[in-house]
């Protein structure tokens, strides 16, 4: 009686199981292959992963149970960079020579004041006088410095309302976000390298790592579904 409850039971387990990834590798199915990967892939499964190969010098081939996914060896490493550089990077600053009056808001002002810490890591830096009137107590003192890249007020503007919306969380203008993705790309693992087997379980195990992890910072893919091994026809039907 066991088991002829138990066989209906695990055939059906399985094609469920087979049913989770259905979106087709395409441009136009990217949406729902990412909803599918967030809804079916927790962090914890990456480090669970097993590594079969390389395929075409660029991808990584990973089996999880019955699926497997090819991952994006330049896409996910550059991610994973990126994302290391948005949390932990400070900008460094260059002084001006005459600090510089800025035209906020007392409003907007507030804000700035609120939050000098996430302006300086992000490389702007003020004089605040607590004591003067309000809209003239912020003077901008020192600017981010990059060789690339040049900003100014139009950045603190921009984090300014980042910030309205969502006071003391770390965030970056958009032209840094940019920089580090630019950055990220430079120093990440580039298509054409081949890899040994330690090289890939480690990009595998950062995509466990990454916050948002489907994509690069410049929209790429990172990973997506291949097979489900459920789903071949086995051998013995022949
Ligand atoms: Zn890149
Ligand atoms: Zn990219």
């Amino acid at each position: 009686l066991i088991t002829n409850v138990k066989k209906p039971h695990r055939e059906k387990t399985r094609a469920v199981e087979a049913r989770l990834f259905r979106a087709k590798i395409a441009p136009e199915s990217n949406s729902s292959a990412e909803s599918e990967l967030r809804k079916n892939i927790s962090k914890d499964m990456f480090k669970r992963m097993e590594i079969l190969g390389q395929f075409n010098l660029g991808f990584i081939i990973a089996k999880l149970d019955n699926d497997l996914f090819i991952i994006d060896q330049h896409a996910s490493d550059e991610k994973y960079n990126f994302e290391d550089q948005q949390r932990n990077t400070t900008i460094r600053s260059q002084r001006l020579i005459v600090p510089q009056k800025l035209e906020l808001t007392a409003a907007n002002e507030a804000i700035l004041m609120d939050n000098v810490d996430i302006f300086r890591k992000n490389g702007f830096e003020f004089e605040i006088d607590a004591n003067a009137e309000a809209m003239r107590k912020v003077k901008l003192v020192s600017l981010p410095m990059s060789k690339n890249w040049t900003f100014g007020v139009g950045d603190i503007e921009e984090l300014i309302f980042m910030l309205s919306d969502s006071p003391g969380i770390m965030c970056r203008p958009s032209r840094v976000r940019k920089m580090f993705a630019s950055r990220a790309c430079r120093m990440s693992i580039m298509v054409g390298t081949a890899l040994d087997q330690a090289q890939m379980k480690k990009i595998v195990c950062h995509m466990g790592e990454i916050q948002h992890p489907w994509n690069c910072p410049h929209g790429r893919p990172t990973m997506r579904h291949l097979v489900n091994l459920g789903m071949l026809p086995s051998s013995d039907c022949h």
